[in-house]
Parts: structure tokens; C-alpha cells; sequence
């Protein structure tokens, strides 16, 4: 199967030139000399246009996107009920502030995430630029609800770059070193890691793991919040143990704890549902969504629980640009897309696409320890054969192969030694089976 996408970019795999090509070489010139080195690119060529299942750089090179722009490009960079969502915003008012004269499309968008977000309670919600302004709204909103400090996350975690979420971010390096001092009153307890805990471990007894700990170093009482990605994304694709969530969900209500489910990256049919909590019938207090939500432009969002919402005093949240008029017409579209063209589905089919390929690389290739995820948000894990010793060396030789052959994918972990798959759901049967031969390939001969 394949949704009709109706886009302007050939829809195949073409390399006119080596990758990096001529044009792009030249931008790189000139980004060198202009553009901070803090900022990295995972691929070294220059887009000129996307749609589908393709990204076409300046050389005219045609290359299968695998990564959707980091889970953003769910609907692809260019469906047309987006193109046309923003055109027509853009056209009649591009901001007014939402602060100063409110409008219906922030309106709207709230309206939608209430009726998409998991559980039937009484929702509302804030609109933000990025996902790290997200969690730092959703972790002021649980403070100034509970009147507690504390917040706990987990290894692994990745919240953002900002302050308050290089705190809670698991990871050093690059995101945190040299960066600090970091937010106060942030701990850190277990993730369960089917792969890498002690095996036969249960997501209960993780969940236990964690909570003790939590309970015993900072204390139940003083805990404003717990926050979690209910699937890990920078830190490694990872898919908590069943019952986990749900275990740490439990304990959070039975103390006062608000429960922050982050789905930056896992939300917005990424995952083959809605939102990732949905596969464990797991209902967070709170929500944060970006990513996928609005077809590429930036767009953020709390949602959560209407008495948690309603806690803050009016001002105390907000932002000259939150909820983008131009932004909300976009998210619109795309969830009528991901609604109209049956995407939840779709995002199941890839994942099992990509599954049984690599379950199928896996009996020639014992350097793939795991593969997990869920729909299209899998990853595989490579470590030295025989053992769990990641092979980050072996991710970033397989990763560059591939970009040479013109497919994009993009490594993650704390070990660095995952490789993601997190295609646009409009990619054709076809350029997702070549994308995954030439990943199968690569790991092959890396
Ligand atoms: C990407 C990400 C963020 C940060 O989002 P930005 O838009 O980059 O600020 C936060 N949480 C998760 C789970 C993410 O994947």
C-alpha cells in the first residue's frame, strides 16, 4: 500500500552526482563562514525540495527519507492539505499574537488534541514553538499545580536543549557538556531497557526499580512530577518493558505526582496509534507534542488534565509566537491528513515492513542485537557480535554508507550506537523496500 500523496518530487531513489555534489559543497562553503558550529547536520547536502517519501538536494541527487526531518515530516514535508492550510493563513494573516487578539486556529488545534490526546477527561491545552518549550511549560504547570519542586526523569532521556530540559536530558555529550550550571531539583532513576537489564526483568519490577528509588532519594511527597518519554527517542529507541508505564503511571497518582508523558517524537501517529501512551492504555496528566504535529512547521503543545491546566494564572503561561496562526493552520492539515489517509494503519504496515526485513538481516548479521519500536519508530541496536557491547564505530560506518547511497538515516543512543527508521508515513512500499536494502547492504559491508 501505498497513500496517494500528490507531490511534487519524483518519487525514487537518483544520484546525479556524488554525495556531497557540487552545490551543496559550495553552501558548505558558505556555512562554514556564517552559520555557528554548534549547529551539526547528520548529511552533508542541501535540500531544495521534499514530498512523499523524498528529499531532492541542490544537485538534483533524489534521496529516501528514512528520517522525516527527526519524526517531524509524518505527513510528509509538502502534503497538499498542509501546502494549502498555510497558503491560505499566510495569505489572510501570518500573526497577530494569541496574547493580544486570539484567533480560531489555536482554538481549534486545542480542541483536537483534546479529542486525540489519550483519556476522556476534561482536557485543555497551551500552544509552544519547539518541544523543549513544551516540557518547560508542562514541568511549570505541575510545580506551581502541586506546589512541589522536585521532578524526576530517567536514563536515557532526551527532553531538549534548552536550560530546564539539558537537566532533564540523560545524555553529556554534545547536548549538556560544557553547558551548566543546570536546573535544580531534577533526578534521575532507571528506564526499563528490556534489552540491556537483567534478563526476565518485568516492566513491574522496573517500574519498582525506579520508584524505589525515587521514593527513597527524593521522596514521594516532594515530587511534582515524573516525566517520560513512553518511547525513548534520542536515548536509543527505547521501548520500556509492558506494564512499566502503566506501573509508574499508578504510583504517580497514588502520590499526587503529575504524570508528564513526553511525545515529542513518539506522538502523532508516529507509533501506529495516536500517541505511544495509547498502545498500554496509558493516560498521562500531562502530554507535550511538537514533532509530527503541524507537517513541519514549528508547533508545540501541553495538554493535560483541565484542573492542572487551569492552575496557572492567566500570563503565567505563554510566549510571543505560541500556537502561530500559520503553525496551527498547518497542524490542521496534517491531522486531517493523518485522519483522511489512514495513517495510523499506514504506520503500522511500515513498521512491520521494516521488522521482518531486519528480523531477516538478523540471521546473517549478529551484529544486530535488537531490534525494536513500534510502527514507524524502529531502530536497531548494534553491538560486537555475541554480546552487548555497543559497536557505535559499526552505526556510524553503516549510516555513512548509506548516505553515500543516497538514503537518509539517522544513529541515536546513548552508546551512539542505534540506527533509527523513522520514514515519512507517505513513502512507497517500494522506496522503503529499497531504503531497507540499502541499509541491509550497508551493514553487510561496514
Ligand atoms: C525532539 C524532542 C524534544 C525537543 O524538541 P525541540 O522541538 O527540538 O525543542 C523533546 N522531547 C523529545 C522526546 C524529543 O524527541
Amino acid at each position: 500500500m501505498s497513500l496517494d500523496t500528490d507531490v511534487q518530487v519524483p518519487q525514487r531513489r537518483e544520484l546525479r552526482t556524488s554525495i556531497p555534489g557540487p552545490r551543496s559543497q559550495t553552501l558548505a562553503e558558505r556555512r562554514a563562514a556564517a552559520v555557528a558550529a554548534g549547529v551539526g547536520s547528520t548529511m552533508p547536502v542541501y535540500a531544495a525540495r521534499a514530498g512523499g517519501g523524498v528529499i531532492e538536494d541542490v544537485d538534483g541527487n533524489l534521496l529516501i527519507d528514512l528520517g522525516a526531518g527527526i519524526a517531524v515530516t509524518t505527513v510528509g514535508a509538502s502534503h497538499p492539505k498542509v501546502v494549502e492550510a498555510v497558503q491560505r493563513q499566510v495569505a489572510e494573516f501570518t500573526h497577530t499574537c494569541f496574547m493580544i487578539t486570539p484567533y480560531e486556529g489555536y482554538v481549534a488545534v486545542a480542541e483536537k488534541l483534546a479529542e486525540l490526546t489519550p483519556g476522556d477527561h476534561a482536557k485543555k491545552s497551551a500552544l509552544f514553538n519547539s518541544g523543549a518549550e513544551a516540557v518547560e511549560n508542562a514541568i511549570k504547570i505541575a510545580r506551581h499545580a502541586t506546589g512541589r519542586t522536585a521532578v524526576v526523569a530517567f536514563d536515557h532521556a532526551y527532553h531538549g536543549r534548552t536550560n530546564l530540559t539539558m537537566a532533564l536530558t540523560a545524555k553529556a555529550m554534545p547536548y549538556k557538556k560544557g553547558f551548566g550550571p543546570f536546573a535544580s531539583d531534577i533526578y534521575r532513576v532507571p528506564m526499563s531497557y528490556p534489552f540491556r537489564d537483567p534478563s526476565g526483568m518485568t516492566g513491574e519490577q522496573a517500574a519498582q526499580r525506579a520508584i524505589t528509588l525515587a521514593d527513597k532519594a527524593v521522596g514521594a511527597d516532594q515530587i511534582a512530577a515524573v516525566i517520560i518519554e513512553p518511547i525513548q527517542g534520542e536515548g536509543g529507541f527505547i521501548v520500556p518493558a509492558p506494564g512499566f508505564l502503566a506501573a509508574v503511571a499508578a504510583w504517580c497518582r497514588d502520590n499526587g505526582i503529575v504524570f508528564i508523558a513526553d511525545e515529542v517524537q513518539a506522538g502523532f501517529a508516529r507509533t501506529g496509534a495516536w500517541f505511544a501512551c495509547d498502545h498500554e492504555d496509558v493516560v498521562p496528566d500531562l502530554v507535550t507534542t511538537a514533532k509530527g504535529i503541524a507537517g513541519g512547521m514549528p508547533l508545540a503543545a501541553v495538554t493535560g488534565r483541565a484542573e492542572l491546566m487551569d492552575a496557572v494564572h492567566a500570563g503565567g503561561l505563554g510566549g510571543t509566537y505560541g500556537g502561530n496562526p500559520v503553525a496551527c493552520a498547518a497542524a490542521l492539515g496534517a491531522i486531517e491528513a493523518m485522519e483522511a489517509d489512514g495513517m495510523l494503519q499506514r504506520a503500522e504496515q511500515i513498521g512491520a515492513v521494516i521488522r521482518s526485513t531486519l528480523e531477516a538481516a538478523q540471521q546473517s548479521q549478529p551484529a544486530i542485537g535488537d531490534i525494536r519500536g513500534r510502527g514507524a519508530m524502529m531502530a536497531l541496536e548494534l553491538v560486537q557480535p555475541g554480546t552487548q557491547e555497543p559497536d557505535a564505530a559499526l552505526a556510524a560506518a553503516v549510516a555513512k554508507k548509506c548516505h553515500e547511497q543516497g538514503v537518509v538515516v539517522l544513529t541515536c543512543g546513548t552508546f551512539g550506537n542505534v540506527i533509527r527508521l523513522l520514514p515519512p508515513l507517505t513513502i512507497s512500499d517500494e522506496l522503503l523496500a529499497e531504503g531497507l536494502q540499502i541499509l541491509t547492504e550497508a551493514l553487510t559491508s561496514a
